[in-house]
């Protein structure tokens, strides 16, 4: 069900709990997927846009950063969605229920009903159906077939073409029933004809709720037949079938929230048990693939430790940047995984990563890691005073011989770390400010333009 909305919003939100800088490049490409995936699944374009516009406005607000900038911008997709997909409405049982199903042809009437019977019927209540599906010969037969498999009372007269007569006819027999289910007659298309059918049956049955049976694939146009519906049937939910085998569900979905018809239950299946009661929360943490949005703000915070950023930060506002600071930089990298991540992760980086073939990108990763290596088998004087290094060839070939790498590869470390410490200097607005988010996009970028591949 909406598998591949699901994957590309696990994608998203991934992309912004990773990201160690929320720079515009990071946040158009975010916004772009999001877009693509959206409107795969048939969300209105305006409404798509809508959400764009928000997110990139908020990631661009240079009010919140770092991390609670991350966790503003996933609440707010989190919101987002929750209100295209509307509110929840949730069917309270009185003491006697009659449902009406209404909906066009093969829309999933019949079958919902069986659903809905079983599932009443399994949690203690009495229930029945009732068929006034006139207009197709097999209709009767069909739900009386499908409820005989599951036990549930069905009442049906074959050859009578008055729906009314027919309700009339076991109004008695039906009295003892805490939930009537009734079937009714589609048409091709929502004719005046059907309309008036409704219209005089509501009058005499004078249903406790009235459903609207519409199947997932109709997307978008599911907004129109819902608004018809609506206005000439009192549709008080609508049900929405076939979940399971189309992609459009998307539009089916948030065309009902729209018009501010709740979507009261989705069918995902053919079998009796293919029915979920539709919360729009559980459904999106669901395609979000998260229990709750709690553990999305753990999964942030567990990717960024933010006490070292910003003692990091601290260090670098003060101008401070020695080989150990670059080390914790190295091994955060590593944990936060492959390089490839990485990559995408540091503003510079990621926009050469297109620009560089695999085979670099690989050559790249070994290189960090025998940078790690190097800085791994120095003293922690050397680390915190790498010029001395440069003074005393004797400490590089220590270090090469005790790393497995070689000096002249110690010395392109120290090269770049000069590198990198002179940008930090000539860039560091050595204020109480300190470092802001910008100006470390500034360094991250120039360092990656500097870096050679
Ligand atoms: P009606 O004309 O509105 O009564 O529609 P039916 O109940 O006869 O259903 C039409 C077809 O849709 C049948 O073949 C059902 O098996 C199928 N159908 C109904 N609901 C679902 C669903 O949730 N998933 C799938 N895959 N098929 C469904
Ligand atoms: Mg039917």
């Amino acid at each position: 069900m909406l598998e591949k909305l699901s994957s590309a919003l696990k994608r998203t939100t991934d992309k912004i709990a990773n990201a160690v800088f929320l720079d515009k490049n990071l946040v158009d490409s975010v916004v772009k997927d999001l877009q693509r995936a959206l409107i795969e699944a048939d969300v209105n374009v305006s409404l798509v846009l809508e959400i764009s516009k928000k997110i990139k406005q908020s990631a661009l607000d240079e009010r919140i950063s770092g991390i609670e900038k991350k966790e503003h911008i996933i609440k707010l997709l989190h919101d987002e969605l929750l209100s295209i997909l509307g509110g929840k409405k949730e069917i309270q049982l009185k003491k006697k229920n009659t449902f009406m199903f209404v909906g066009l042809y093969g829309a999933g009437k019949t079958t919902t009903i069986t659903k809905l019977a079983s599932y009443y019927s399994k949690r203690g209540h009495s229930v029945c159906a009732i068929g006034l599906d006139v207009h197709r010969p097999a209709a009767p037969e069909q739900l009386k077939q499908a409820c005989d498999k599951i036990n549930i009372p069905v009442f049906i007269l074959p050859e009578e073409k008055d729906p009314k007569r027919i309700w009339n006819t076991y109004k008695e027999q039906l009295k003892k029933y805490e939930i009537i289910l009734v079937d009714t007659a589609g048409r091709d298309a929502l004719s005046q004809d059907l309309i008036k059918e409704i219209k005089s049956l509501s009058l005499l049955i004078k249903p406790s709720e009235t459903f609207l049976v519409m199947s997932a694939d109709i997307g978008q146009s599911a907004k129109a037949q819902a608004q018809a519906f609506k206005s000439s049937a009192s549709v008080s939910g609508v049900i929405i079938t076939k979940m399971d085998s189309t992609a459009k569900a998307g539009g089916a979905l948030t065309a009902c929230s729209e018009i501010k018809v709740p979507v009261v239950f989705i069918g995902v299946g053919e079998k009796p048990s293919d029915l979920e009661s539709f919360d729009p929360e559980s459904f999106l943490s669901r395609l979000l693939g998260l229990g709750d949005l709690k553990t999305l703000m753990e999964k942030i915070h567990s990717v960024v430790d933010k006490k070292q950023i910003e003692s990091q930060q601290a260090r670098l506002a003060e101008g401070k940047f020695t080989l150990r600071d670059l080390q914790t930089q190295l091994e955060s990298m590593e944990s936060l995984g492959s390089m490839d991540k990485i990559m995408s992760m540091i503003p510079g980086l990621g926009n050469a990563k297109e620009k560089i073939s695999e085979s670099q990108l690989e050559a790249q990763q070994e290189r960090v890691k025998r940078w790690k290596y190097s800085i791994g088998s120095m003293t922690p004087y050397e680390k915190e005073n790498p010029e001395i290094l440069e003074k005393q060839t004797s400490r590089i070939q220590r270090i090469a011989h005790g790393s497995g790498t070689s000096t002249t590869e110690i010395r392109s470390l120290l090269k770049q770390y000069k590198m990198l410490k002179e940008m930090i200097k000539s860039q560091t607005n050595i204020s109480e400010k300190g470092l802001d988010q910008k100006t470390m996009m500034k360094l991250a970028k120039k360092f990656g333009r500097k870096m050679k591949f």
